[in-house]
């Protein structure tokens, strides 16, 4: 788990642990850890939750694992998550391409379908509840399962991973020809990209 690892830059074994800790029998587990192995995130832990809006007082950094982990998730939040998913599907400007992108309408436009590049901004999709706000650049396609096509990121500040869904029933859909190329190359899917590829 990204989280034990230690050689890993702290705001992503933070990032991590909060992304892995949703419900009790997580903060039981991962709480525990926090108390035995965790001590060095406990800090972070918290200066990452405030960041986020979780009001937590000084003395939270000696409360036992499970219930700092529980607090700085945002236990409320994490219910509201579960039971009423806040999202979000609103047009925007791709930071990276710059080109315009319309919302997704029947799934949340968490990616742009142009380049491909998404934001290091959700927990779930649309919640909007990471403060990175870090350029998330593909890493690879992933094909099969139910989810269908997945694409890996990984975020340009914290190096935070994640994977987002494909976006192929939408208008416009993901550039077919960037998912060849990135299920193919990998992170090297952009070397040689001529600017203006030719029409087959
Ligand atoms: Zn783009
Ligand atoms: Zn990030």
């Amino acid at each position: 788990m990204p989280y034990r690892d230690r050689r890993s830059p702290v705001p992503k074994r933070v990032a991590a642990l909060l992304d892995a800790a949703r419900t009790r029998a997580d903060w039981k587990r991962l709480g525990a850890w926090l108390d035995d192995e965790g001590r060095p995130l406990r800090e972070p832990l918290l200066a990452a939750a405030r960041r986020e809006g979780v009001e937590l007082p000084d003395e939270a950094l000696s409360w036992p694992g499970k219930r700092l982990l529980r607090r700085a998730r945002g236990a409320e939040v994490s219910a509201r998550e579960r039971l009423n998913p806040i999202r979000i599907d609103e047009s925007f400007t791709c930071e990276h391409c710059a080109r315009q992108v319309p919302p997704g309408l029947s799934l949340v436009r968490d990616h742009c379908p142009f380049c491909l590049r998404s934001l290091h901004v959700d927990r779930v999709p649309g919640d909007r509840a990471a403060g990175c706000g870090g350029l998330m650049d593909p890493t690879g396609v992933e094909l099969g399962g139910r989810a269908g096509v997945v694409i890996t990121y990984r975020c340009r500040l914290c190096g935070y991973e994640h994977r987002n869904r494909a976006a192929l029933d939408v208008e416009p859909p993901d550039d077919q020809e960037c998912l060849r190329r990135l299920a193919a190359l990998g992170e090297r899917w952009e070397e040689d990209l001529p600017p203006h590829p030719p029409e087959e």
